[in-house]
């Protein structure tokens, strides 16, 4: 446990914050984007707010894969299943996201045959452990786990596997930072980059918003130190007038990124020529389909899926949280109608969504009802 001791020792943070209280000028607002959803749990979870200067506002962004994902995705997944052909597969923190007819933990109460996978090899394997079914994986994930859905991929061609196949759901991070940085409703000083992501992807794709936009990026780890030195760093470029991509996850995030991982992606997958997010409407090229080697493979191809669009309940504000532009205590249903025990949105599902995050680390201390 040393290693986490060191991120999270009580002196060297006190130090680290009161020199980001030295760094923001008063007279500035400074509003930062942590992209990833695991960086706004760890936020919450370590009360970082409450250290920071009033001044220094952090914008959640769309870095959760649960939360980005529309409704009508969900009901094309498990409309798959419903034929009673097909066993559905997905992560854990799929199960309780809300499709329009229920989640996939609603489906399994009513007979449903759906199943929790800790991999996608594991969903591989339960298909050759059933050679007389069919068993789908619902996949899903930024850069940080397409990689393992390729190779499975890869394996279940290599064996000949015909009863598996995938409906991918995989996105990619850097159209959706463009997205953030073409709304017109947006204004984002800097970046504190995704750590996740960054892992295979690395430092290089972020180059633009640097160069381009002007806006400092600093790829971040989740310990409360790491968060808090990419905060110093961000300010000391600001107040340089810099932008650069910087790299504050070192020990983990490789400048030029997971090569194997890269490869093993682009071998299998394509980019789709538009994909749908939630709250941000269609991006282009920002997601990732089955390339035609992997036809056989493709649940997409494979079955017939209603492919409907279907909008959020209209009081539910998910888009604008994952925007940035409302806080999720700003959103009409949080706490009263949206709680973990029954979401309406996939923000308060996720570990990684805003909304669930802010409900357990900051809502329940302030009693509920509390905004
Ligand atoms: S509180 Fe619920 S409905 Fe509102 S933004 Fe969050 S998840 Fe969506």
């Amino acid at each position: 446990m040393q290693f986490v001791d060191e991120f999270r020792d009580p002196e060297v943070i006190k130090q680290t914050a009161e020199e980001i209280g030295r760094l923001a000028d008063p007279a500035r607002h400074y509003r930062l984007m942590e992209v990833c959803g695991g960086h706004t749990h760890a936020i919450y979870r370590f009360g970082l707010r409450d250290i920071l200067p009033p001044n220094i506002e952090l914008v959640h962004g769309p870095g959760c894969p649960v939360c980005v994902l529309p409704m009508g995705r969900i009901d094309d997944g498990l409309s798959m299943a419903e034929s009673g052909e097909v066993i559905f597969t997905a992560f854990g923190d799929m199960m309780r996201v809300p499709g329009t007819k229920g989640s996939p933990l609603e489906y399994k109460a009513r007979g449903t045959d759906v199943r929790i996978v800790y991999s996608p090899a594991d969903a591989l394997k339960l298909a050759q452990n059933n050679p007389q079914r069919h068993v789908m994986f619902f996949a899903i994930g930024f850069e940080t786990t397409a990689p393992s859905t390729a190779l499975t991929l890869k394996s279940a061609k290599a064996l000949g596997v015909k009863n598996f196949s995938v409906f991918s759901n995989h996105v990619t991070i850097v159209p959706a930072i463009r997205a953030i940085l073409d709304s017109p409703d947006m204004r984002i000083d800097a970046f504190i980059g995704p750590g996740h992501v960054s892992t295979v992807i690395g430092c290089r794709p972020y180059e633009w918003i640097a160069k381009n936009e002007g806006k400092p990026i600093v790829v971040s780890g989740f310990e409360p130190l790491d968060l808090l030195q990419s905060i110093v760093m961000i300010l000391r470029q600001l107040n340089q007038g810099e932008a650069r991509v910087e790299n504050q996850y070192k020990r983990v995030v490789p400048w030029e990124g997971n090569r194997a991982a890269l490869r093993a992606m682009a071998q299998v997958f394509e980019l789709r020529p538009y994909f749908e997010w939630r709250g941000m409407g269609f991006i282009s090229q920002s997601a990732l389909r089955l390339r035609d080697a992997y036809a056989e493979w493709d649940a997409e191809r494979r079955f017939s899926i209603p492919g409907v669009r279907v909008t959020d309940p209209k009081a539910a504000q998910c888009g604008e949280v994952l925007k940035g532009v409302l806080k999720p205590a700003q959103c009409k249903l949080f706490g009263r109608e949206c709680t973990p025990e029954r979401p309406v949105g996939a923000l308060m599902v996720s570990s990684e969504g805003s909304c669930a995050a802010y409900y357990n680390y900051e809502h329940r201390k302030c009693g509920v009802g509390a905004a």
